[in-house]
């Protein structure tokens, strides 16, 4: 909450809004940072707010720029510790709204002092939980007196790093540990030892604890819950690690380690991913790991699809790709030994032009379908029983948009309001708004529309997700407006961009690209691989759009604009409708 020091309020700062709709703004609205007192390892900070128009704001006795709406923004530059700022929206020399927040700056990690001798408690590696195989390496890493000699584990060597620059930390030491049969840990933290040149020596153990336990590995998981999901690797940012795979529940792993909360699973010779332990039921030790011959396949059409089905006696792993030119789709089988020696192919395909597949090792089974038309219109992967399904949806007859369902997706809603923009508005609101001018038009074109939400109501991605998957629409149009973090300059980012995490589904949302970029809103990019949720699904072509950025001043006003919004909305329609031109035969 904001310290809110009412000087001198005099009636003069209450103004009437422009129009009914607008809601009444505060004379002084402190949008970031967001709390009284802000803690910070930043040595900028954004400022975001807005007053009422015709005011003048003053930081710190200093002059802001006001934007014609009310807006100003800045990036606050910081000194280490306490920086305090007196922000005040002026409507005359005497009469001020004030508002005071508080900053912390945290100071930077440094060396410690050669004249101590300490392992500090940042830095320590491994920082969780890991169960290691045999021949797993154990990289270990602590930070302490520059200049000393380090072991770990009773006497293994550790290397002192060279500092990364002139101004890099001195002191980091680095080790590795190669996991041997014999080896028997359960539990344990690891213990640090810096040994000066006096012969003096510090201990510090890691929080991380290391269990390894022979015969514990392979263990055999089965895969469980809503949506489960394999990761390439441990990284995580905001969107969640990379994933690389959908999997079904019941999909059989094999388990071979775990690094805090996530299990690590093998799948061929070459390769290994991770799953987050909630989506995996561990079976009791001897269970066998999953393995499966290939039996008979089956290539037929049916109604708007084409399907490759394959039988297998266990549900194994699968991961999916696709390429063009020619248009394929690969499904990568773990765990699968090609025992088939024939497949069926029916005259009833229209999409599916062959099928074929390679041992690429000894237990990587790739499939290759290839299509017909250069663009995807969707596939599905998934088991019926212990029988692989590959569900590929056929190009639609005519490309028209009174043929076909649009999905529509305003993100956020309800409790949850996205971006907040510097006069308070939300973007969910401003998400929501543009649907309905998208819902309007394209059913003007006669476009059959769905929405995943219709008011302002709170829905998870995932409910969406499985929303969008079950309802078969053609193509799935995602609405979000964009946001820079707290740290960066508010004025220097701004513009459009659309998003599309598989390649195939690309040129829809490169279209949309080159028609929104017509509304005058700079270009912020076309950005592919994005690990966005609803862009996860390879069901059916699918589109994110951040619309332009609620912390841009110019931005912001263009969304908060009714006119401009229907503007973005009919160039998106134009770029849905240039998507289906080019796909026509
Ligand atoms: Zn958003």
């Amino acid at each position: 909450m904001l310290v809110l020091l009412m000087a001198m309020l005099s009636l003069s700062l209450v103004r009437v809004p422009a129009s009914a709709q607008e809601p009444v703004r505060p004379p002084l609205l402190l949008v970031v940072p967001d709390t009284d007192t802000t803690v910070t390892a930043s040595a900028t900070y954004r400022l975001s707010g807005s007053t009422l128009p015709g005011l003048s704001v003053r930081l710190n006795d200093k002059a802001l720029h006001v934007y014609p709406n009310g807006v100003f923004v800045g990036l606050l530059r910081l000194e280490q510790g306490e920086n305090r700022f007196t922000l005040a929206a002026v409507d005359s020399p005497d009469v001020a709204v004030q508002k005071e927040f508080l900053i912390v700056r945290k100071p930077p990690l440094t060396s410690t002092p050669r004249d101590t001798l300490a392992i500090d408690s940042v830095m320590i590696e491994p920082s969780q939980d890991l169960w290691l195989n045999e021949g797993d390496l154990l990289r270990v890493q602590i930070k302490g007196t520059p200049g000393c000699t380090a072991t770990f584990l009773n006497g293994m060597p550790m290397n002192e790093v060279v500092p990364s620059g002139p101004n890099g930390l001195e002191g980091i030491y680095r080790g590795v540990y190669r996991v041997r049969a014999d080896d028997m840990w359960e539990e344990v933290p690891l213990q640090f030892a810096l040994t000066d040149s006096g012969g003096r020596s510090v201990v510090r153990a890691s929080s991380g604890r290391i269990t390894v336990r022979p015969g514990l590995f392979p263990m055999v998981g089965i895969a469980r819950g809503e949506r489960p999901y394999l990761n390439y690797g441990l990284g995580e940012d905001r969107l969640g690690g990379a994933k690389l795979s959908f999997i079904n529940a019941g999909v059989r792993l094999t388990l071979t380690g775990k690094a805090g909360d996530q299990y690590r699973v093998a799948l061929a010779e070459n390769q290994e991913a991770w799953i987050p332990e909630q989506q995996v039921e561990v079976q009791p030790e001897g269970t066998p790991p999953p393995f499966s011959l290939t039996g008979s396949w089956n290539v037929y059409g049916e109604k708007n699809h084409d399907y490759v089905t394959i039988a297998l006696s266990d549900k194994l792993p699968y991961a999916s790709f696709v390429e063009g030119n020619p248009t394929r789709v690969f499904v990568d089988l773990y765990g699968a030994v090609s025992n088939s020696n024939w497949i069926t192919q029916h005259l009833t395909t229209r999409e599916i032009l062959n099928v074929s597949y390679r041992q690429v090792e000894k237990n990587l089974l790739r499939i290759t379908v290839e299509l017909k038309h250069p663009q995807v219109w969707g596939y599905a992967l998934g088991y019926r029983g212990n029988t692989l399904v590959l569900k590929v949806r056929r190009q639609p007859e005519r490309l028209d948009l009174n043929r076909l369902t649009i999905m529509l997706d305003a993100g956020h809603g309800g409790t949850n309001d996205g971006a907040i923009g510097s006069t308070g508005a939300k973007e969910k609101d401003i998400n929501l708004a543009t649907v309905f001018h998208l819902k309007q038009l394209l059913e003007a074109e006669g476009a059959k529309v769905l929405l995943t939400r219709q008011n302002d109501t709170s829905s998870t991605n995932s409910e969406r997700l499985k929303a969008i998957i079950g309802s078969e629409a053609d193509l799935l149009i995602s609405i979000h407006s964009n946001s820079i973090g707290n740290t960066t300059d508010p004025e220097a980012t701004r513009g459009v961009s659309t998003y599309y995490r598989h390649q195939c589904f690309r040129p829809l949302s490169q279209a949309i690209y080159a028609r929104v970029l017509k509304t005058g809103l700079m270009p912020f990019g076309n950005v592919g691989g994005f690990n966005f949720t609803l862009n996860a699904p390879t069901e059916l072509p699918n589109v994110l759009v951040e619309l332009a950025f609620m912390s841009h001043p110019e931005d912001e006003m263009k969304l908060l604009d009714d006119r401009f919004r229907r503007e973005i909305a009919e160039r998106i329609v134009e770029g849905v409708e240039d998507f289906l031109e080019s796909n026509e035969e």
